[in-house]
């Protein structure tokens, strides 16, 4: 089983009268448990090609298929998939309601999603990322950049997702803190399995991270990069 099928991907964007191709792919397979990245400058398509696995983009042509079921253009997720994809964005403030208590928002996705929640896992939870559990006290503004993205990780696996896609999600922290999510992330990944779909223009990141690459540019694949072709560009 594939966890990402891709046999073909195309979207398009309207701009002005005329109509850009921001994305057209072919064969893309992403395997249970693996971190697969993707490497692009801005505008490349990286974060289109995460939103229409994450059910956001629906207007897409193709054939995509997620754990095995083909996703249908032009139609919300419903059911299971919902649960079992998640994204982390690059601004944590956009999954954080900023006038509603850290408790808040990590209670809701289980809530919503009717599954039991219970303050010692959640505490449990917090500690796996390095956080005291009287973060849930306080609000979004209340906490550094890189706590909050903690919090938007933590969140995002409150659903035990199969699927855990990352948007530039370090891009706006300070290196250490970059390398303080980083390390967080292959830790889940080491004790979660969790497979990850990483996007970043940093090829650094990808690298370090990675068990497989894919180059974008202009919406195309560029570069097919394996383990062996990563390490050597993290070793440059
Ligand atoms: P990246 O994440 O690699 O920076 P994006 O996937 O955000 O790139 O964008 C790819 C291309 O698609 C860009 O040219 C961008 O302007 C365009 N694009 C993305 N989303 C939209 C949208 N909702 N409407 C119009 N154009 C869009
Ligand atoms: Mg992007």
């Amino acid at each position: 089983m594939s966890i990402v099928d891709i046999g073909s991907l195309n979207v398009g964007f309207k701009r002005g009268l005329s109509h850009i191709t921001a994305l057209h792919v072919e064969q893309i397979q992403v395997e249970p448990g693996e971190c697969f990245g993707l490497i692009g400058g801005s505008g490349s398509g990286k974060s289109t090609l995460l939103r229409v696995l994450a059910g956001l983009q629906r207007d897409w042509q193709g054939s995509v298929q997620l754990f095995d079921q083909p996703l249908a253009a032009r139609r919300a997720f419903t059911g299971t998939l919902r649960r079992d994809v998640q994204m982390v964005f690059q601004d944590p403030y956009a999954s954080l309601h900023p006038l509603h208590r850290i408790r808040r928002s990590l209670r809701e996705p289980r809530q919503v999603n009717g599954l039991p929640f219970d303050e010692a896992s959640l505490v449990a939870s917090l500690e796996q990322v390095g956080l005291p559990g009287d973060v849930l006290e306080r609000f979004p503004h209340q906490l550094s950049g890189g706590q909050r993205q903690r919090i938007a990780i933590v969140r995002a696996l409150q659903l035990r997702p199969r699927l855990l896609l990352l948007d530039e999600s370090t891009s706006a922290l300070d290196m250490t803190v970059q390398a303080e999510i980083l390390n967080l992330l292959q830790a889940l990944r080491r004790d979660t399995g969790t497979t990850m779909i990483l996007v970043s223009h940093d090829m650094n990141t990808v690298a370090h991270l990675c068990d497989r690459a894919l180059l974008i540019k202009q919406g195309r694949v560029e570069q097919r990069l394996d383990r062996a072709a990563l390490s050597a560009l993290a070793g440059r």
